[in-house]
């Protein structure tokens, strides 16, 4: 079993280790290679705007993530043009697996880039020019591996001439057009070749030999060879469908529906998840993941200690059926909780409507989990990754629950992510996020937004509030934009952006979105009035920071439209994080 993926950047820990061993690779099996070159390569990933070239690497790896195979290539955004630098195959085996997977992948993005298609070096496969006949079979075996793909060298021009005259032979050019059936023009061809050889000879390369090569481009359009290998063309198309690890990772709470409170009014039901997953279940931007189980001190790392024991004691208490309403406050005397476990539910509570029963701490404990096996998949390489939960969580603070919230799994799992680098939660349900401002109140390495009704009019009341910006070294880092009872989807879009622009200037390597869809028109606890194509365009806003990104479903309570509108945000945050 191995997989193939893209890798971005450096700075998930499963993104390094992958690169590492390309870098290896590289050291072996290139060894012409210089190693300032070899060493570069974080950071030609890192800055893809600081070289004309911008690089593409995807890599195959087993289970284990020992990389077996890469493909590098590099996209010129200018002329519209990929070269393919290296594609390594274990043991070089060319029309074996993983050769075929990987190029077929580089196809499927250079024509995701809208290029005019790809171009490589091939050595020949001419008998007069080749004299080692394993040699040639080889040569022979990847040019024929290429024109299945309708890839042809080009011809009649100088580009085979050796750099060094001592050299016996130089490499064809070979133009793979990805069956768009493109006629090269010659001016088109020669300031390619020049970009090319620029980009991969450059100084190595005698006087004069550059504009040689390119001079010597002299058909228009540019002339390929005829297929030698296969006569009748029958080229491999390219899949339109999105490959697997492009998708968004989906991680659904399988335990939500047994925490299920009854009574009157109770929005936050069961039926939230159902709806949302039909909608998702018709795109095919979704990888499904199951959840994994994650030790509680995961959760004790953003909850104090007392709290979760207390919560768990209490529900596993409880008989079926039967729920704790918080009903006394003992806030004047935080020292001293109550001894009964009812009585006590209000010292860790902060309002008197979200209940403890019986399957409460499953459910929680649960939602928690899925959202650290999202978080663990972006460190392993996902773009996205989504944790499609409830109960909610951005509600619950370091030593509290309310507003339908136990544990505040978006908190647990940015912490989880804090340990790789700086964070950046932002909060787009329609209620204050109090829990992650709580929680990570007097930290600099995780920042906390949130966009929400102002708390003279909304749940939680007692907090979000503009001046509340951090503590004791956290200070500038807890960022809360109230907004007024009535906002539509322009004046929301308006402060999304210029919130992006603070987020991105605080350089976060994650990015983890508790999203509420409580925002929309409708919604019976919110007053605002943001539709589908907003939900998309705020997706598609925060997809474009091209950060490694984990969404975690939080409130939400129009049934008729949470679903599509959940559809539309994590369709535009995937478009935004693949546009080109
Ligand atoms: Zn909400």
């Amino acid at each position: 079993m191995f997989r193939i993926r893209r890798v971005f950047d450096d700075f998930p820990p499963g993104d390094q280790r992958a690169i590492v061993q390309v870098q290896e690779i590289l050291r072996s099996q290139f060894t012409a290679l210089a190693e300032k070159d070899i060493a570069k390569l974080p950071e030609q990933l890192r800055n893809p705007f600081k070289y004309r070239f911008r690089s593409i690497l995807l890599v195959t790896e087993d289970s284990r993530g020992h990389v077996k195979g890469f493909a590098l290539m590099s996209h010129e955004p200018n002329l519209h043009f990929c070269f393919l630098d290296f594609l390594s195959t274990e043991k070089g085996k060319m029309g074996q697996g993983t050769g075929g997977i990987l190029y077929e992948r580089l196809r499927e993005e250079a024509t995701s880039l809208k290029t005019i298609g790809i171009f490589y070096e091939c050595h020949p496969d001419d008998p007069n020019v080749v004299r080692d006949p394993d040699l040639l079979r080889r040569n022979a075996a990847r040019l024929r591996f290429y024109e299945r793909y309708g890839a042809r060298p080009i011809m009649g021009t100088a580009y085979e001439t050796p750099i060094k005259p001592a050299d016996p032979y130089a490499p064809y050019l070979v133009y793979d057009d990805l069956r768009q059936h493109i006629r090269l023009r010659r001016s088109t061809a020669r300031a390619i070749v020049q970009a090319i050889l620029e980009g991969k000879y450059g100084k190595s390369c005698p006087p004069g030999y550059i504009e040689m090569v390119v001079e010597s481009f002299k058909d228009d359009p540019v002339r390929l060879r005829k297929p030698r290998y296969f006569k009748k063309r029958a080229e491999i198309p390219i899949s339109t469908s999105i490959p697997v690890d492009k998708r968004i990772a989906l991680v659904v709470n399988d335990q939500h529906a047994i925490h299920h409170v009854r009574e009157r009014g109770y929005v936050e039901s069961p039926v939230r998840i159902a709806t949302i997953l039909g909608r998702l279940d018709r795109t095919d931007l979704f990888e499904k993941l199951p959840p994994k189980h994650f030790p509680e001190t995961r959760i004790k790392e953003v909850h104090a200690t007392e709290y979760v024991e207390y919560f768990k004691r209490v529900c596993t208490n409880l008989k079926p059926g039967e729920s704790i309403y918080p009903y006394v406050f003992p806030i004047r005397n935080v020292a001293r909780p109550p001894k009964e476990l009812a009585v006590r539910a209000g010292y860790y509570c902060v309002d008197t409507f979200t209940p403890l029963n019986r399957n409460a701490y499953l459910a929680a404990k649960r939602a928690v989990d899925c959202a650290l096996t999202a978080a663990q998949a972006v460190l392993e390489g996902k773009r996205l990754a989504y944790a499609l939960v409830r109960p909610p969580g951005h509600h619950a603070e370091s030593r509290s629950f309310g507003g339908f919230c136990y544990f505040n799994s978006a908190a647990v799992a940015a912490q989880y992510l804090s340990a790789h680098g700086r964070v950046a939660m932002l909060d787009l349900d329609y209620h204050h996020g109090n829990g992650q401002q709580d929680i990570f109140y007097e930290r600099s390495d995780v920042l906390t937004i949130s966009i929400h009704g102002h708390p003279h009019f909304a749940y939680p009341y007692f907090s979000g509030f503009e001046d509340e910006d951090g503590a004791k070294g956290g200070e500038g880092h807890n960022i809360n934009i109230p907004l007024p009872e009535s906002v539509d989807g322009i004046r929301y879009r308006e402060v999304l952006e210029h919130v992006l622009k603070r987020l991105v200037k605080f350089q976060p390597r994650f990015l983890v979105v508790p999203l509420g869809l409580d925002t929309a028109k409708g919604d019976p606890t919110g007053t605002w009035s943001l539709v589908s194509k907003d939900f998309e365009a705020n997706g598609r806003a925060v997809g474009s920071l091209r950060l490694p990104t984990l969404v975690v479903q939080e409130g939400g309570y129009s049934n008729r439209v949470i679903g599509t509108n959940a559809s539309s945000f994590l369709t535009g945050l995937w478009q935004g994080a693949h546009s080109s």
